[in-house]
């Protein structure tokens, strides 16, 4: 199981790195098979040498260095041994405008580069609700190499995410079929999962594990849904 908590812009440097130490000796006690992730906010990116979990960044810009002013790139990622990020959430596509296309080309960039990435692809209540969902994935994830062997394809639906209301078990299924029929291998699902929902979400089909936002934010509960995902 794949499952990588996502802080989005809360939680400070000092408490990601106590959060961080004391996920790390959870994993490190409980020997767990999980391959975990950490998204903190940039500023508390820290060197990822943490040896149970990986840190990851929630965003970056497809150059090395430059004059991109509010952005970082490949040598401040390189700089803290950074080697997982995290492409197109819908927060910064919605919020910030980023496109399909400057996801394609972040994604080209850190790819070539050997990077772990996330990418979240998933649709809104309307395309849902016209019954669109398989053509606009299939456009989210055009251009993106598949079978890139580092891309973990994140299912977010819009709707589902910070909401509170996950998305049901057969909307999950259903839509992690599409997505592996589509060519994605390892596809996770995110969108208010929580302690009590986890694990019958990673127990169906097609589901590869969780990306968690809201739940992931205290660490108690965020070691809840690792351990349901050990008991697959
Ligand atoms: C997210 O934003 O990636 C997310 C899944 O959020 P939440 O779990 O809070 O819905």
């Amino acid at each position: 199981m794949i499952i990588a908590g996502n802080f989005k812009t809360n939680h400070t440097r000092s408490s990601t790195l106590s959060y961080a130490k004391g996920l790390n000796q959870f994993l490190r006690d409980r020997q767990f098979g999980a391959e975990v992730y950490l998204f903190p906010p940039m500023s508390a990116l820290a060197y990822d040498d943490f040896s149970h979990f990986s840190i990851g960044a929630q965003n970056a810009y497809p150059v090395c260095g430059g004059a991109y002013t509010g952005e970082i790139g490949l040598d401040q990622l390189n700089e803290l041994q950074i080697k997982t990020l995290m492409i197109g959430h819908s927060e910064r596509r919605v919020l910030l405008g980023e496109s399909d296309q400057i996801c394609q080309r972040k994604f080209e960039f850190f790819a070539h580069h050997g990077m772990n990435i996330f990418l979240c692809v998933g649709e809104s209540l309307e395309v849902r609700q016209a019954q669109k969902v398989r053509e606009f994935l299939a456009l989210q994830l055009s251009g993106i190499d598949l079978s890139y062997a580092r891309l973990i394809v994140a299912y977010e639906p819009i709707w589902a995410i910070g909401t509170g209301v996950s998305a049901s078990l057969i909307e999950i299924q259903e839509t992690h079929a599409i997505l592996k029929d589509l060519g994605c291998s390892r596809v996770v699902y995110g969108g208010s999962v929580n302690p009590q929902n986890a694990r019958e979400i990673m127990s169906l089909d097609g589901v590869d594990g969780v990306l968690v936002g809201g739940a992931s934010l205290r660490l108690e509960s965020f070691c809840e849904i690792i351990e349901n995902g050990e008991m697959k």
